[in-house]
């Protein structure tokens, strides 16, 4: 059993990235506000995140890390109006088969916050009364110490280097999306990068990108019903060529349908053709625009549960989410796909 749960646990938990990206989500469903996530030794010897969410109610933490339990679906037409990030029951348990993981939790009725020792299986060994506020701090200690090869991955600089540069693209992405989010990230407790409170999606993007490129983009939408689908978000203004990304990196190019960022290989396709055919040069051949594209669906019409990381998601009509996308597209820089 040991051997079947860490490798079921080493698909789930595939890199630093996929941690942070987990207990993200994880705090962001907690109604989190203020997220510090630190990391030591790109995340190898530590990943602390900590929330001002709502807290684990004592009677859960005996069971929040266990495998498959979850406090967000309680049954399954739950799924077709889920509005949190997590729904599996996998990240808490599955981080705890790969690493040395406490959570310390306080709820707005308690006085003091508890931190609890967890082992391999996720069950809790031991458990303390702590100092800190309300909210959830994930400590997440030597990440992959018994998956030799893939701690070998690590000792690349290279590869290291461009981890943090994932999680940072990661945690840009959540705070364009959760604009009155407050969010910092400390590497070897320096700080590399915050962002601070905003009130709408254009405060958030000055807050990530800065108002030199927020000049460039313009707020469009575009709302369809049969199937009912809705996009916004902001784009180049027409004109606006150097907006984009270099070569063949779409790293600037925020999709999220439900607010889930996403990578779909269609939609970031489409844009990519609308952005040369405006700017045709042999430069901008592979370049992607700097932009937001917020879809929203119904529920029913998505599956996100296609890959464990759910970046890939299933739409039930692909086809119609595109052809909305090409009508804004039209109305925007009058482009028609080929
Ligand atoms: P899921 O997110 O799919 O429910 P997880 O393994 O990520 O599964 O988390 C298990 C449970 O632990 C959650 O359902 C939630 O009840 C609790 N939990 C985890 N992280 C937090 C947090 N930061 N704040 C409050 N509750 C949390
Ligand atoms: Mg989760």
């Amino acid at each position: 059993p040991d051997t079947v749960r860490l490798l079921s646990s080493a698909q789930v938990i595939t890199s630093v990235g996929n941690v942070v990206k987990e207990l993200l989500e994880n705090s962001v469903d907690a109604g989190a506000t203020s997220l510090d996530i630190k990391m030591e030794n790109y995340g190898l010897d530590r990943i602390e995140v900590r929330d001002n969410g709502l807290g684990i109610q004592a009677c859960d933490t005996a069971v929040m890390a266990v495998r498959h339990y979850t406090s967000k679906i309680s049954c399954h037409d739950d799924l077709e109006r889920l509005d949190t990030y997590g729904f599996r029951g996998e990240a808490l348990g599955s981080i705890c088969a790969v690493a040395e993981v406490s959570i310390t939790t306080k709820t707005v009725g308690e006085d003091i916050s508890t931190q609890y020792s967890l082992d391999v299986t996720g069950k809790v060994v031991l458990q303390k009364p702590s100092h800190l506020g309300q909210g959830t701090t994930v400590t997440v200690l030597k990440l992959f110490k018994n998956l030799p090869v893939r701690r070998q991955y690590y000792t690349n600089a290279k590869k290291c280097k461009e981890e943090l540069k994932k999680v940072q693209d990661l945690l840009m992405a959540y705070a364009i999306v959760k604009p009155d989010l407050r969010l910092t990230l400390a590497h070897n407790k320096v700080v590399m990068w915050q962002k601070t409170r905003a009130a709408d999606l254009r405060g958030a993007l000055l807050a990530t990108l800065g108002s030199g490129v927020v000049a460039h983009l313009l707020p469009c939408q575009h709302l369809q019903e049969q199937p009912q689908i809705s996009l916004d978000g902001f784009f180049p203004k027409p004109g606006a060529d150097y907006l984009s990304t270099s070569s063949s990196s779409h790293d600037k190019t925020f999709i999220f349908i439900n607010n889930r960022p996403v990578q779909q290989k269609d939609i970031m396709k489409l844009l990519r053709q609308s952005y040369t055919a405006q700017y045709p040069s042999e430069s901008n051949r592979n370049r992607y625009p700097v932009l937001v594209l917020q879809i929203t669906l119904p529920p029913s019409s998505i599956d996100v549960n296609l890959t464990p990381d759910k970046t890939q998601v299933l739409l039930h009509n692909k086809e119609a989410v595109l052809v909305a996308l090409e009508a804004l597209l039209v109305s925007l820089y009058g482009f028609r796909s080929p």
